[in-house]
């Protein structure tokens, strides 16, 4: 992502949704430790998490979404930046510095064709007088938009319309004279599809932590590579995104079934002969799918193996009938990630189950325990 946006560009690092599942107070430290000094969350809960366990005081955190009121003060004194999009927001944190002694620092928010949340056109020039008004209490970060959805062709046109109106607006609120630190548009995919995103900042989620954010953007990726005369074979065969995130479990028991018997709940699976099956404690309570019934895979002794019958709350069965030698209770199951020669990605879990990586990275549970490795 750097070698895209170059040196000169702020990395923002989005780790809401508990760091896409791998785990606020596990991912931020490491991030810092790669010289990451900035990041973004939804809301204040995460931010207030964020700033508990940064390393570096210097550590920006920047809010994206809901701040509560109870909790803009909070904002305030600690120097977190958040989002506005209404007057009222702005109202709130002009009180939160008046409060506190510290400036507010904000990032305003302009609707440029999402719908989502954002100073509409008309309710600008009322935003711009109140900031203009109060700026002994207000510190303007960032100017910034959001795509609806840059990891596809088929936004093109709409997209192409959010960036022309982000540069208008701009240049309205910049005649006004406010100046902010950084305009910032681009997620993952803008950075990847659009490059004359990137302005002064980006806000990069999915891409850090190794996964594309569709197969379109990973194969234009790839056409970009083979297309291009000075890249050699092994870079046009090498992913550039690594994954960081494994999910291991065990082999809770094995069963052997005769030939003829309907395996766990309902009827879903079918013995034609005698199989032999490996019970693993992991069930859609822990973010593994129902609609991965008869259809996700694992590894088990370094071989993919099917799931069979539903996948229950706590537990899923596998078939381990044709893995070589003999597969025993607390025998390593990969989920997501490699074993031996084979490796199961999320990508290809997400195919599986038309899941988006995002949705399923974002509901592992918390409290599935998480260990860093090297
Ligand atoms: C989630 C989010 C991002 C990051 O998106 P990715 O596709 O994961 O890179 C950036 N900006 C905003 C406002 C977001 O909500």
């Amino acid at each position: 992502m750097r070698s895209l946006i170059g040196n000169d560009v702020v990395f923002t690092s989005v780790i809401k949704g508990n760091a896409y599942g791998h785990g606020i107070e596990h991912l931020l430290p490491l991030a810092e430790e790669c010289g990451v000094n900035s990041f973004a969350v939804y809301s204040a809960d995460e931010a207030l998490r964020a700033f508990n366990c940064r390393k570096n005081e210097t550590t920006h955190i920047m809010i994206m979404g809901i701040v509560e009121d109870a909790a803009i003060e909070w904002a305030v004194e600690h120097e977190v930046s958040f989002y506005v999009f209404d007057n009222d927001r702005l109202e709130k944190a002009v009180n939160a510095s008046k409060k506190t002694g510290r400036k507010a620092r904000i990032h305003i928010q302009l609707e440029t064709g999402f719908h989502r949340a954002g100073f509409e056109e008309d309710e600008l020039d009322p935003a711009i007088e109140l900031i203009l008004k109060n700026d002994a209490f207000l510190q303007v970060d960032g100017i910034c938009t959001h795509y609806v959805g840059a990891e596809s062709v088929s936004n093109y046109v709409r997209i192409e319309n959010q960036i022309s109106k982000f540069h208008e607006l701009y240049k309205h609120i910049e005649k006004r004279g406010i100046k902010p630190r950084y305009l910032h548009t681009a997620c993952s995919a803008a950075v990847m599809n659009y490059p004359e995103t990137i302005m002064d900042m980006v806000r990069v989620g999915i891409a850090q932590y190794g996964f594309w954010p569709n197969e379109e953007t990973f194969i234009k990726n790839f056409k970009e590579k083979v297309d291009h005369p000075e890249v050699n074979l092994q870079q046009k065969i090498t992913d550039p995104l690594k994954r960081l995130i494994s999910w291991k479990s065990t082999v809770m028991n094995v069963k052997k079934v005769p030939p003829g018997e309907f395996v766990g709940y309902g009827n879903t699976y079918f013995t034609e002969r005698s199989e032999i099956l490996a019970g693993v404690p992991v069930g859609y309570s822990h973010g593994f799918s129902r609609s991965l019934s008869n259809v996700g895979h694992v590894l088990v002794h370094g071989m993919k193996v099917p799931v069979v019958g539903l996948v229950n709350m706590n537990v899923l069965m596998v078939k381990i009938t044709d893995v070589p030698g003999e597969v025993s209770k607390g025998d390593e199951v990969v989920l997501i990630g490699n074993q031996k020669n084979e490796s199961i990605s999320v990508a290809s879990f997400s195919e599986m189950s038309n899941y988006l990586n995002y949705e399923l990275l974002t509901r592992l549970p918390e409290d599935i325990p998480r260990h860093i490795i090297d």
